[in-house]
């Protein structure tokens, strides 16, 4: 069975969020499967060069992009035995930084949707599957209808279609239609890619995909809300038993505090050396040094979806407590500047690093105690399982994928992971970040949980055997 993955980012190449781990990850699991997974990208400029001077170039063809034609360089990567097709174009990828957030990403975005199609028969992949991801890649499914359907080689391809955030939509003004995806009027209707008056790529995922995934079953049920489902609740309402919901998992080879090479300290269970990375991260980040102080962690893009209006609300009190926090993360300049700012008053407590850096939210996973996730919605959330894997305990807000991976600490019986709460409220979240800490403070609790969340699976094998039967079933000949 072969399979091709088409994204937006992928782990080690470019990275923005849990999509990129999903990505790296998830393909290598289903080449363990007996599946020929491969992935394709755009190839950014801010790949590191340890990668793109190893790519092989392959060719280069034109791609339409509506009425022109654009140059579409392919190249080739085979990393931890999957394979990778980079596309280039200078214009689009190769010439700025940065992944999203342009002020022609509909174009980009059309360009390279149109290209994943367009090179395949050059590529010699002749996929079973095109498994697309979020809104960057919504598109394929209805390109391929539109204009690929009636060449043989395309006929029989199946698509997939997972969403791992359905707030973020890439929704585009009506010209985007004819003069991007050369896609006629008939296409703009409400139960097609139309949304609120402009054209939406990920209902265009969503409507022409032959079936639609999410990354946990809590978050499929919760889309199909009104509530969390940012006005597509309907479209997918409509899908019935075509959404699925499969939890994502984490490559425990790369996240493994045993051998992690970012870490002060590697450990497999023991409570010093971890220990250490907190005393060694305390340091490097100019915290008072006190082993025994619970650290909470966070690694997390700074946006309204994380919770951090709840941590803003009670953050005054939290610092009272006897606790250190340290986050790391950058987005909305609301929520930097506030943390910054607090983090000023009280730099024994309270360390702020804006920016991105995989070696520090690795050293702040196997340093930390706890790992907080307040989040308003969470579609699955790496963090914690991260987190967990590392031996922090995760304190989350009861939804989505931190709903369907965290269990409730019981004292009674020992069994649980973590501490969680129900309702999106600030002291409901102060209250268990302080039970958190009273367990913290009881050793023979601690040492259970701890022993509990490290002992976890958060691995892919199960998740991708559930691919692995739903590709299955899509090439079933009784499928409809
Ligand atoms: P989302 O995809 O919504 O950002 P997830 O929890 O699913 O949230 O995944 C986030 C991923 O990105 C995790 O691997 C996390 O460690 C990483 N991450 C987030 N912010 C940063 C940062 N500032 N520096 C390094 N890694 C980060």
């Amino acid at each position: 069975m072969k399979v091709l993955f088409a994204a937006a980012e992928g782990s080690p190449f470019i990275k923005t969020g849990g999509l990129a781990d999903v990505i790296g990850a998830l393909p290598k699991a289903l080449l363990k499967n007996g599946i020929d997974a491969r992935v394709v990208l755009p190839k950014y400029k801010s790949i590191p060069e340890e990668y793109t001077a190893s790519m092989r170039y392959i060719q280069h063809i034109e791609v339409p992009v509506g009425w022109r034609q654009s140059y579409c360089g392919i190249f080739e990567l085979v990393f931890d035995g999957v394979t990778f097709y980079f596309l280039d174009n200078e214009y689009y990828f190769g010439a700025r930084d940065g992944v999203y957030g342009h002020y022609d990403d509909a174009e980009r975005f059309a360009f390279f949707n149109r290209a994943v199609l367009q090179v395949l028969p050059h590529i010699e992949f002749q996929p079973d599957i095109i498994h697309s991801h979020d809104w960057h890649t919504g598109m394929i499914s209805p390109l391929l209808d539109k204009h690929y359907r009636h060449d043989s080689f395309y006929q029989n391809i199946r698509t997939i279609y997972t969403i791992h955030n359905l707030q973020y939509q890439g929704v585009f003004p009506y010209e985007v239609l004819g003069e991007l995806l050369g896609m006629e009027h008939q296409y703009f209707s409400p139960d097609k890619l139309e949304y609120k008056g402009g054209v939406s790529f990920m209902k265009g995922g969503i409507v022409y995909s032959d079936r639609v995934t999410t990354v946990s079953r809590t978050y499929a049920d919760e889309i199909q809300t009104p509530h969390f489902g940012e006005g597509l609740d309907g479209a997918l309402r409509w899908l019935g038993d075509r959404m699925t919901g499969i939890v994502n998992g984490i490559d425990d080879k790369s996240y493994n505090p045993a051998t992690d090479p970012h870490l002060f300290q590697r450990y497999r269970s023991s409570v010093t050396k971890k220990q250490a990375n907190k005393a060694e991260l305390q340091r490097v980040l100019g915290m008072e040094e006190n082993k025994n102080t619970p650290m909470i962690g966070m690694v997390t893009r700074l946006t309204a979806q994380k919770g951090l209006d709840l941590l803003s609300h009670v953050l005054h009190e939290l610092m009272d407590d006897e606790l250190q926090l340290v986050i790391l993360g950058s987005g909305d300049p609301h929520y930097e500047g506030f943390f910054l700012d607090m983090a000023l008053r009280h730099p024994d407590k309270l360390s702020v690093q804006i920016r991105f850096d995989e070696r520090l939210a690795r050293q702040i996973y196997a340093s930390s105690d706890l790992f907080l996730m307040p989040s308003q919605f969470e579609p699955c959330g790496l963090g914690q399982l991260i987190a967990m894997r590392y031996g922090s305990i995760p304190i989350v807000r009861e939804t989505g994928g931190l709903n369907d991976t965290v269990q409730a600490y019981e004292e009674l019986t020992g069994e649980g992971n973590g501490f969680s709460f129900t309702n999106y409220n600030a002291h409901d979240m102060l209250y268990t970040i302080r039970r958190a800490l009273s367990v913290y403070h009881q050793p023979e609790h601690w040492k259970r949980i701890v022993k509990n969340a490290m002992a976890g699976d958060y691995s892919w094998n199960e998740s991708a055997r559930q691919y692995k039967q739903l590709y299955e079933e899509v090439l079933s000949p009784v499928y409809s």
